[in-house]
């Protein structure tokens, strides 16, 4: 990193890119692709992370035992597992999203880049959602190696140190995780209050499930039916309360940050989520089968955790907002964030020992 200083620099009108005055908007959207490569880059690094975190503990005997044999080295290693499965499904999700809408361009067209760029603003939410999971995915991971590492973490001859200071910096540039996290609701709020989105419509009728008690009925024959139930109803969670918030405090909700991250939170663990399903779904088919245990616990772990991710977000939004109903609003988030994840244990244990086993990220 070094200043660049431009002082009366001539620059060639046949130099010029884009148009005079639009410059800011370009920057801008080169940041959604550059936010969603960040979050590649993010998770590849954490995976390395990973790598040398269980390499380090295979080797390091306390007690007379490798760390890996302990079972809180081994839930550290699961729930790193967890966070970089979830991050690289929603990666790959978005990489296809985006493949899809530019494979609708002829590359001939003298308008190309201007269109693929337009097409790739349809997914600015999405690359906010990955830049912020991605990131703080990869902080999670390298401060948990620091902690394996023990005092040697701590000490620069041994990885883990620079793994823990090279990730800091992904929270901070393409936009801090702050203003991302603004963007997330804030975009989708935007669209809503030009008519763009129908949230209002969605909205009620998310606020009247979310009040009325009901039972759901799930057919468990199908692969994942519990977790994509959860889901929908995550997401009728998530219209509720923006409508909630909308309804107080109608256009000043963009300076209602503390909202809108609450919202965020909820939106970044749903997509999180269905990704991580959508990818074990289409891994039936396509894995060898003596891998699939493999994706039926890490559905499990990344369930577990983002519907407690939501659950805390969405009961901050409910307290947040208040009002009347604030009772029903509660009761309503515990029925939709209910997740009975049997044998989180075991789904733990059998990611880690595959991982530390094979010394490296599983998937
Ligand atoms: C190594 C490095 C490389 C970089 N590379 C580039 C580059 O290639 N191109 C480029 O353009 N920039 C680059 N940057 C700049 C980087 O994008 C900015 O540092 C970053 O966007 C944060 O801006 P700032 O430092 O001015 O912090 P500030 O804007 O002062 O923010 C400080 C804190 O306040 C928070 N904050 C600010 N406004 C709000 C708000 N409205 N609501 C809530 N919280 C808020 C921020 O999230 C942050 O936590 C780089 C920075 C570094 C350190």
């Amino acid at each position: 990193t070094t200043p660049v200083m431009f002082d009366n620099v001539k620059v060639p009108v046949e130099n010029l890119l884009g148009e005079i005055g639009k410059g800011y908007k370009v920057a801008f959207s080169v940041l959604d692709e550059g936010r969603f490569l960040l979050s590649v880059a993010a998770v590849g690094g954490a995976k390395m992370a990973l790598q040398e975190a269980i390499k380090y503990a295979n080797q390091r005997k306390q007690f007379k035992v490798p760390l890996t044999k302990f079972g809180a080295i081994k839930e550290k290693i699961a729930d790193m597992i967890t966070k970089i499965y979830a991050g690289e499904a929603l990666n790959y999700r978005l990489a296809d999203l985006y493949d899809k809408e530019i494979q609708k361009i002829n590359h001939d067209d003298p308008d190309y880049y201007v269109k693929k760029q337009k097409a790739l603003e349809e997914y600015s939410i999405e690359c906010s959602i990955s830049k912020i999971y991605g990131s703080e995915a990869l902080d999670f991971v390298v401060d948990e190696t620091v902690q394996i590492f023990g005092g040697y973490g701590f000490i620069k001859d041994y990885p883990a140190e620079r793994f823990y200071r090279d990730a800091r910096i992904n929270r901070i540039f393409e936009g801090t995780n702050e203003i991302n996290r603004l963007l997330v609701p804030g975009i989708m709020l935007k669209k809503a209050m030009k008519n763009e989105l129908p949230l209002q419509q969605s909205a009620m009728a998310a606020f009247e499930a979310l009040i009325t008690p009901s039972f759901d009925e799930i057919d468990e024959t199908k692969k994942y039916s519990v977790e994509k139930n959860l889901i929908k109803n995550l997401k009728t969670l998530y219209l509720a309360l923006s409508g909630m918030a909308v309804q107080k405090y109608l256009d000043s909700i963009k300076k209602e940050e503390e909202v809108l991250f609450a919202l965020a939170d909820i939106a970044i663990n749903i997509f999180a989520l269905e990704s991580a399903v959508l990818r074990a779904d289409k891994a039936q088919d396509i894995v060898n089968p003596n891998k699939l245990p493999l994706y039926d616990s890490v559905v499990k772990t990344v369930a577990f955790e983002c519907t407690n991710n939501v659950e805390i977000a969405a009961k901050k939004a409910a307290f947040y907002i208040g009002g009347d109903a604030l009772q029903s609003i509660l009761s309503g988030i515990r029925r939709f964030t209910k997740y009975d994840a049997n044998d989180l244990l075991e789904a733990k244990r059998l990611l880690a020992d595959t991982a530390i086993d094979q010394e490296k990220y599983i998937f």
